[in-house]
């Protein structure tokens, strides 16, 4: 419990840092490169998938992500006016998608406090990819507003929903969401977006060392068969403010090996390039995958760095686009989106950008030995969106 009569501040590291200007190479008149469909950066990564954090605000404090002593009324959220709007966070979209993006996930922050968010939704959707297909619309969310929202979703477009539920156990969910929400509201939430058509819905469950990994267990029971696919997440050193120690996490290898003492289960291919789970389906009694029973997944960005094939980029919810979870500064888009800049040149910057991506932070701290992170200054997950 921290102390009510200590002076409170905010550590220098949650501080955003200043933005990236766009390179000017790529914004020379004579020299724009236009969006070709395809966009490779120095390590061959393609650019595929973009995730949009829509607010930086939540209505949970896991202390794994938005801690209450850090994330309370004296933080300096982004006022409204730093925040894309829909008309900009559309315009870009559609930058990324001449590009080859396939895929655009909205998330935050809570992505459902943002208001309105069924008009970005059907702005999105409207974007086709360019071989003239529907891009993959999906959205991050806690749950707690989906009972609520989710027939407006998939009206406005929105394919599916990717839910986050730490445990079954009400106690131990009430107290890692720390604003007492109840298990039971999530998976009516859940069950909503089953109703309404969002599937297949997919349910993440980070497991922290002590604290939940009693629940791996219940999880996988639970949603067995359900047609949910759960995907457990191995703890990660985002951010500067949730006190990350590799103590804390629990490496999918022992996930999967505590799910084997129940389950009988068996390796799966991934089902895309870049995919970030390592999927794992339920068996028959012959071995084989029964799928009726399903699969579940493991992410291990820790254990396992998957920055190989990383085909994501991030936009910030004020309009800086990180190339990485793990960096610590963005490029300004926004300059760009407020200046008059025209498409032609905002598709230009993003392609530089992503030409010259050489990021490959989880690879590297694997290669460190101290257990605290790399101690660089980086963003909030709450910011960039995870
Ligand atoms: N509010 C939405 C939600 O709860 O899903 C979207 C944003 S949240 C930052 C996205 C995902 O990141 C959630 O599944 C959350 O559990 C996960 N997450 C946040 N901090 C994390 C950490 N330190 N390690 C692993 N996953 C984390």
């Amino acid at each position: 419990m921290s102390d009510p009569s200590a002076p409170r501040f905010i550590p220098l590291v949650n501080q955003r840092p200043a933005a990236l200007g766009i390179p000017q190479a790529a914004l020379d008149r004579h020299t724009l490169r236009p969006a070709q469909g395809l966009l490779a950066d120095t390590r061959g990564r393609e650019l595929r998938d973009l995730r949009i954090s829509v607010t930086d605000r939540c209505n949970f404090r896991c202390s794994y992500c938005m801690p209450k002593e850090i994330f309370d009324k004296n933080y300096p959220y982004l006022p409204h006016a730093s925040l894309l709007t829909f008309e900009e966070i559309t315009r870009v979209a559609k930058m990324f998608v001449q590009h080859g993006v396939q895929k655009i996930r909205l998330t935050g922050g809570e992505p459902l406090l943002r208001k309105n968010i069924e008009i970005l939704i059907e702005q999105l959707a409207s974007l086709k990819t360019v071989e003239g297909h529907p891009l993959d619309l999906t959205l991050t969310t806690n749950g707690s507003l989906l009972a609520r929202k989710a027939r407006a979703l998939k009206d406005a477009g929105l394919q599916r929903v990717t839910v986050s539920l730490d445990g079954l156990d009400d106690a131990v969910f009430r107290s890692m969401n720390d604003v007492d929400f109840p298990v039971a509201d999530v998976l009516e939430g859940i069950q909503a977006a089953k109703d309404a058509g969002l599937g297949p819905i997919k349910v993440n469950m980070v497991v922290k060392r002590g604290t939940n990994d009693h629940e791996i267990i219940p999880m996988a029971r639970h949603f067995k068969g359900s047609g949910v696919v759960l995907r457990f997440i191995e703890y990660m050193d985002v951010g500067a403010t949730n006190g990350w120690r590799m103590n804390d996490v629990v490496p999918s290898a022992e996930v999967i090996a505590k799910l084997q003492t129940e389950f009988a289960l068996t390796a799966l291919d991934p089902s895309a390039p870049g995919e970030t789970a390592q999927r794992w389906g339920y068996t028959n009694d012959m071995g084989v995958h029964d799928k009726a029973a399903g699969e579940i997944g493991v992410i291990s960005s820790v254990t396992q760095a998957f920055c190989g094939d990383c085909n994501r980029a991030r936009l910030s919810t004020e309009g800086r686009l990180y190339l990485c979870l793990f960096a610590s500064q963005g490029y300004d888009l926004r300059s760009l989106l407020r200046d008059g800049s025209d498409d032609p040149m905002l598709a230009s910057a993003i392609g530089h950008i992503w030409r010259e991506r050489t990021d490959r932070y989880s690879e590297l701290r694997g290669a460190q030995a101290a257990d605290t992170g790399s101690g660089a200054r980086r963003v909030e997950m709450s910011y960039i969106g995870g």
